[in-house]
């Protein structure tokens, strides 16, 4: 799938060429050419410009890590803002099925989505993952074979159909299910609402009353990925009526272009939590922002050796480090580096822990001075300083401390313990340059 897409991006990324930090002009002039792939993709136009503009920014000015090319580099960012866009940035949240049972599941969508099939292979999903007793109610009343296709599956399934029983409304025929389930000790129900070719007034006034009548727990929208712009629009006109808790996404086995996928999440502002991957009734994956991702982009071994690098990277920086420390230069920007990294290393070991100044650092995060979580409040202050006072610290006066304090939401005492942290550390610099410099000190150390 997204065969398309991701042929297109490696066209654009192959003409990046040159070394250093990304520049503003071959950025710009490759996020164009994103921009166009993501629109033939049918990803809405709002999404499109939201996504280039958080790539750009991310991009522009990015360093290229060594051992891959700039090219390799977009497609990383990329890479990581197509997961933020497919995942919202944040976790799937587990189904709520845990509730005083029974837990209501009311699955909702357009005929033909693949709803009927979804309700089958989810109740599937959670009668052998979750170990879920789960009872299936068609509430089609529209179209009399719905209710048999339900029972077939079921039986395909041997999850339990709630019997049919002619004349009912959907609301009657919810209420019916809910009723049976407590009686019958399910832990959770689905509801297989009706659908229509399109989305129309009456249908979505019978999902709102179902809704209304039955407070279901979850609510999820089927959509079919292969319809792109116009699942969009069905997503977003569920949304305007019922509460969705989340997407399903079907036929991601035949996606070519991706567009639904990318769209999804934003619209609806709800987690797409799973993928129909197929008709078979196991054919159903917990969605993966990663996964479609690396598939969108097909360069899934970029992304790994991206990764790889910027681990060698952080290598080369704390050799940039140690050429500065030998010449004798340490400012503001030198020491919010080093509290990066300390708070990556949980803290600190290595080379950083052999510099001097660090060792006085270290001394007073052991002894609880200093916290972990002290060092987020560091580096808020140190992004509160200008670039003048971040290169001369000395300049700061009472009046610009408290600026400092106001804009980091700290103290001007926390300020202060900056302040002296980074005197301390350049006072070791110091020593450390009379010594010899970086190498000095490491032929002392052998
Ligand atoms: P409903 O009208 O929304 O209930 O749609 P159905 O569940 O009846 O599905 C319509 C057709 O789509 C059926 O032939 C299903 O087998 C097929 N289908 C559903 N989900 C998927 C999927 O994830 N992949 C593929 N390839 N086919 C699917």
């Amino acid at each position: 799938m997204f065969d398309s897409l991701s042929e297109r991006l490696g066209g654009i990324f192959d003409r990046l060429r040159g070394r250093g930090a990304l520049t503003e002009i071959d950025v710009r002039a490759a996020m164009r050419e994103v921009r166009v792939a993501l629109l033939e993709a049918d990803v809405a136009l709002p999404v499109v410009k939201d996504f280039i503009e958080a790539a750009t920014q991310r991009a522009i000015g990015a360093e290229v890590i060594k051992s891959v090319t700039p090219g390799q580099q977009v497609v990383k960012i990329v890479n990581d803002c197509l997961v933020e866009l497919l995942s919202g940035g944040e976790d799937v949240p587990p189904l709520k099925i845990n509730v005083t049972p029974p837990a209501v599941i009311m699955m909702v969508g357009l005929q033909g989505s693949g709803k009927t099939t979804s309700t089958a292979k989810l109740a599937s999903w959670l009668g052998t993952r979750e170990r879920k007793k789960v009872l299936m109610a068609s509430l089609d009343v529209a179209r009399p074979a719905a209710q048999e296709q339900l029972r077939v599956l079921g039986e395909q399934t041997e999850i339990a159909t709630l019997p049919i029983i002619p004349g009912q409304t959907p609301v009657q025929i919810a209420e019916r299910a809910r009723q049976s389930a407590r009686l019958q000790g399910f832990d959770v129900v689905l509801l297989d609402t009706a659908g229509r070719l399109g989305v129309d007034e009456a249908l979505m006034a019978e999902m709102a009353a179902i809704a209304g009548a039955t407070n279901p727990d979850e609510i999820l929208l089927v959509v079919d990925s292969l319809t792109g712009q116009d699942a969009v629009n069905v997503a977003a006109a569920f949304k305007a009526r019922v509460a969705l808790t989340g997407v399903i996404l079907t036929r991601m086995d035949g996606d070519a272009r991706g567009g639904a996928a990318l769209s999804m999440r934003s619209v609806t502002g709800t987690p797409i939590r799973f993928a129909g991957t197929g008709e078979k009734l196991d054919a159903l994956e917990a969605f993966d922002a990663n996964r479609v991702a690396g598939r969108i982009l097909g360069m899934g071994d970029i992304v790994g050796l991206v990764e790889k690098a910027a681990a060698n990277f952080e290598a080369e920086q704390a050799e940039k480090m140690a050429e500065k420390l030998a010449k004798g230069q340490f400012d503001m920007d030198d020491l919010r580096q080093q509290l990066g990294q300390m708070k990556k290393m949980g803290g600190l070991s290595g080379l950083a822990a052999m510099m001097p100044g660090m060792g006085a650092a270290k001394k007073a995060m052991d002894s609880g001075a200093i916290n972990p979580k002290l060092l987020d409040r560091m580096e808020a202050i140190i992004l509160s300083m200008t670039a003048k006072e971040r290169a001369k610290p000395e300049i700061l006066t009472a009046k610009r401390k408290i600026r400092i304090a106001n804009g980091s939401g700290t103290t001007v005492q926390d300020v202060n313990k900056v302040l002296k942290m980074h005197q301390e550390m350049a006072n070791a610099m110091k020593r450390l340059k009379k010594m010899g410099g970086i190498k000095g000190m490491m032929k002392m150390l052998s």
